[in-house]
């Protein structure tokens, strides 16, 4: 049994098979299809004639398969449909007007392959039917060896009939191969052949009695078949393939479907049967009776075992509702004789028929299996279509989650209370005020309220604020300026005061907020006012500006003094004249010793050189980026008060002169010639050399923070893309190649893309104008001189011409240019 349905699923599932790979449907086409795969007729073919081609499935196989350029023309007598590169006849393929349409439409030309499937309508009597087909294949024949080229091919459809070695006789009178065969897309029990015939011999001349079917085909006397089982035809010796006999038509008179019921056995009672004739209303109407039924009936000979047993099953169901009542009468006749239809069945058809309940309920299963995978398949679709198109149209954004249900609703969020009076007004909530109580409020206001023009002020409305209300707004000014000052910690309540909705409110009055600092606020005052004065920058101010500003003062009363002008609190100056003499003599030296610092450092470029004087100017600090050699002077200078005093006195020597009034020029030229080195030993200004190197080499803190930065984000997509690869190989959906091309899609995605730079070369109208980015280019970009690749040109040119030299060398090989 299993081997059965074994043996006919792999069959089905080779037409599947055939059916996805080539795209028809049709029984029909199959067998060109796979008489084509076998011989591989079509490819090499120009011109084909389709005799008998409505409604043109083979026309189109053919199509399908011939080259680009190939033309078919079909041939029947129903109207063929329209195919594109086809055309179609409607003529009768036994008459000469047929042989002269096509000798009109094919002009000179004669055709590559020849294909028959003629089959005159059938069904009036099988023998009959059998002759009229292959007096058909003749007629196919005939036009054959007019429109066939020399080797070319001819495919027909044959019955298997007494008639059929003789027409195979004629046909390798005309062919230089003759190939019987049966593809398995034709039914078993068909008795439809096909023969490949290849290479015609295209004789000059044919004797006509071969193409005469009168002539070929005479009268042959075969001997009886013995009756073939029909559900288990492989239990019987094989027969040789030869179609409808003489006796099969003489024994398989219809049998009528009155006769079939009243049958022992429906399996004998069929052997040798053509068709049932549906002779009763009643079996015609029956509920069992279904189209399928009918159909089986006309034509036994062509039905599978599947078939068969359905009509086992039909006439199991047509005896249990006709013939047993009437056996009921019987037996009430014959008394206690048990009636003949109750005779058990025997244990073979038990089987058959649960195998056919079976077969049906496994075909059941599997179709509704197969709708359910494409229904799912199809919502897949959908719900991916439907995300691509929101993507597409930036309805939903990567990485964002999509609206968040609150944990906590905002009534109950304690975050808005902020001090003792919210938390009462949120425990003691006043019912909500009604439009009476409200104009009540209104009608109890003073007619007339008097503003006085000084004490009050324009509120933002233009309207007079009330001094209880300035004062309010004042204090929000004050809080305004304390918040100001909270940058530089001198406010009281620099941690305390919070700011909201323009009303100051304290942390401590917070009932909900209990503060972790238990330090008073003294304390914290002055710890904060400490911490201010101890910052590096007030430090300097102290010490410099106020020394500064000092001297600068006393230089100005001393202007003053000198055009007879007495200064306003001049005499209360806590400095005396000593004093201000000492100091102004501590300015000189100090002013002096830069003087002579600067001059140190005039090996060092101008703009260095520049820097202290305006430094100097500006009375700040500056840096001044020293060179090595400089540092290590200056290491010199603070190390010990010895090296000090020795490179001082060093100074004066006998490059230097105090000479007073020289020619500018002199004085530049002595400057940049006359000049003693200093006495800095070298391996300290090779030392200060290495540090700056070393500090040159080692990565600055931004670079590392952007590397670290790049790692991160690639280790997060590298991530991302390891997830969405583990999502896709577990999507059951998928087949292995869309899996991999998605799996391809998600790594290239998450590789590092490297930042392409676009070169826009500058043009003569648009240089002059402020740099703007270039029309249609997207990304970095950076605009280039159309001289660089000019330049560039040359170069590589110039290359070239030198290699070429150097291989030649004059008049040699070299490349001239
Ligand atoms: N090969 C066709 C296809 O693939 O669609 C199916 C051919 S069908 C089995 C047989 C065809 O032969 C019928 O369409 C019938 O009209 C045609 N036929 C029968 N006798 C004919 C005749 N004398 N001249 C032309 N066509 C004929």
């Amino acid at each position: 049994m299993g081997k059965k349905s074994k043996v006919g699923k792999t069959r089905k599932d080779k037409f599947y098979q055939l059916a996805k790979e080539t795209g028809f449907r049709s029984r029909a086409a199959f067998k060109l299809i796979q008489l084509n795969r076998r011989y591989g007729f079509l490819q090499q073919s120009q011109v084909c004639l389709d005799l008998c081609a409505a409604p043109g499935g083979w026309m189109q196989v053919a199509k399908q398969n011939m080259p680009v350029s190939s033309i078919v023309i079909g041939v029947d007598l129903f109207p063929i449909k329209a195919i594109a590169g086809c055309i179609g006849l409607v003529e009768d393929i036994t008459t000469e007007k047929c042989r002269q349409s096509l000798t009109k439409e094919l002009q000179s030309w004669k055709a590559d392959v020849v294909l028959h499937d003629g089959a005159p309508n059938v069904g009036r009597n099988w023998l009959f039917d059998a002759y009229q087909q292959i007096c058909l294949t003749l007629n196919a024949l005939k036009l054959a060896t007019q429109f066939l080229r020399g080797g070319g091919w001819f495919v027909t459809k044959v019955f298997r009939s007494k008639d059929y070695n003789a027409l195979l006789w004629v046909l390798k009178q005309l062919f230089k191969k003759v190939h019987a065969t049966k593809p398995s897309a034709s039914r078993k029990e068909s008795a439809e052949i096909f023969v490949v015939c290849e290479g015609y011999i295209a004789p000059d001349r044919i004797d006509p009695r071969l193409l005469d079917s009168k002539y070929v085909f005479e009268e042959l006397d075969l001997d009886a078949k013995k009756p073939n089982s029909l559900l288990h035809p492989e239990k019987q010796k094989r027969i040789k393939a030869e179609g409808y006999t003489a006796q099969d038509i003489a024994l398989r008179n219809d049998l009528a479907v009155t006769e079939f019921i009243k049958a022992e056995n429906a399996l004998s009672a069929l052997q040798g049967v053509g068709s049932i004739r549906i002779d009763s209303q009643e079996v015609a109407s029956h509920k069992k009776t279904t189209p399928e039924i009918l159909e089986c009936c006309k034509d036994l000979k062509v039905l599978g075992r599947k078939d068969i047993k359905g009509l086992v099953l039909w006439w199991k169901a047509l005896r249990d509702s006709f013939v047993k009542p009437e056996k009921t009468a019987d037996d009430e006749a014959a008394g206690d004789e048990k009636p003949e239809a109750a005779k058990p069945l025997t244990q073979e058809e038990i089987e058959d028929m649960e195998e056919v309940e079976f077969q049906k309920e496994i075909d059941a299963l599997a179709s509704e299996e197969q709708k359910e995978l494409k229904r799912k398949r199809k919502k897949t679709l959908k719900t991916k279509a439907k995300l691509h198109e929101k993507m597409n149209l930036n309805m939903v954004i990567k990485g964002d989650e999509g609206p968040v249900e609150e944990t906590e609703h905002e009534i109950f969020d304690l975050k808005t209370i902020n001090s003792a009076a919210e938390l009462d007004d949120m425990l003691d909530v006043q019912p909500d005020i009604t439009v009476e109580e409200s104009t009540d409020e209104v009608n109890n206001l003073p007619k007339y309220k008097w503003y006085d023009k000084e004490e009050s002020r324009l509120d933002d409305d233009a309207n007079y604020e009330d001094c209880d209300d300035a004062e309010e707004s004042a204090d929000e000014g004050e809080e305004e300026e304390q918040l100001g000052n909270r940058g530089l910690g001198l406010s009281d309540d620099d941690d305390d005061v919070v700011r909201g909705k323009g009303k100051k409110r304290k942390r401590d009055d917070n009932p909900l907020i209990k503060s972790a600092d238990f330090r008073d606020k003294n304390t914290k005052r002055q710890q904060r006012v400490q911490l201010w004065y101890e910052k590096d920058n007030l430090q300097n101010l102290k010490s410099d500006d106020d020394d500064e500003e000092n001297f600068d003062l006393d230089n100005l009363a001393k202007e003053y003094n000198a055009k007879g002008v007495t200064v306003l609190g001049e005499s209360t100056s806590t400095l005396t004249p000593d004093a201000t003499k000492g100091r102004k003599a501590k300015r000189r030296a100090r002013h002096q010793e830069t003087e002579r610092d600067s001059s140190s450092s005039e090996s060092s470029d101008s703009e260095e050189e520049a820097e202290p004087k305006d430094n100097e100017a500006a009375g700040t600090a500056k840096k001044v980026r020293l060179s090595e050699n400089e540092l290590a002077l200056g290491s010199l200078l603070v190390s010990s008060k010895k090296n000090r005093r020795d490179l001082i006195d060093a100074s004066w020597n006998r490059y230097a002169f105090n000479d007073e009034n020289l020619p500018a020029w002199f004085v530049q030229d002595e400057d940049e010639n006359m000049r003693r080195p200093v006495p800095v030993p070298h391996e300290l200004t090779a030392e200060y050399q290495r540090k700056v190197q070393e500090l040159n080499v080692r990565p600055i803190k931004k670079v590392m923070e952007a590397k670290a930065r790049k790692h991160r984000r690639t280790t997060k997509r590298l991530a991302k893309a390891k997830k969405m690869a583990e999502k896709i190989m577990e999507n059951a959906d998928a087949s292995s190649h869309e899996k991999s091309k998605q799996l391809k899609k998600v790594y290239k995605k998450a590789q590092e893309k490297k930042k392409e730079i676009t070169y826009v070369v500058a043009k003569k109208q648009s240089a002059a104008r402020r740099a703007r980015r270039p029309a249609g280019v997207k990304g970095r970009y950076k605009v280039v001189d159309p001289r660089e690749k000019k330049d560039k040109r040359s170069l590589v040119a110039k290359k070239k011409r030198e290699k070429g030299g150097k291989g030649g060398g004059r008049g040699g090989k070299g490349k001239r240019k």
